[in-house]
């Protein structure tokens, strides 16, 4: 029988620090959980990206999606679909070495 290994995940926290320092502070929170991912919605995530392309704190917010497996909206510059395949990439490196 395979192990499943169990990977950490931050269930509760505290507003991060960093969030003050957002490029998107004051931007329209829908612009960033665009309603899915393709259509209509594509001009929006491209435009969330460019923000998050300039934001002094994009490393910090990327981490934090992915330690608390955000699944909706574009944190540090990626959309949900691209943050699974980064923590599935993260998984691999983990189990083969
Ligand atoms: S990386 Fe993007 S979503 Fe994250 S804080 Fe910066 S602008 Fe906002």
């Amino acid at each position: 029988m395979r192990e499943r290994r169990t990977v950490g995940r931050l269930t509760t926290w505290t507003k991060p620090e960093w969030q003050a320092r957002a490029a998107c502070k004051d931007c329209d929170p829908e612009l960033f959980f665009p309603l899915g991912t393709t259509g209509a919605a594509v001009p929006d995530i491209e435009w969330a990206k460019t923000i998050c392309g300039a934001c002094p704190v994009q490393p910090e917010c990327l981490d934090f999606a992915l330690k608390t497996r955000q699944e909706f909206g574009i944190w540090g510059g990626t959309t949900e679909d691209e943050r699974r395949a980064l923590s599935r990439q993260q998984r691999k490196v983990n189990v083969s070495g």
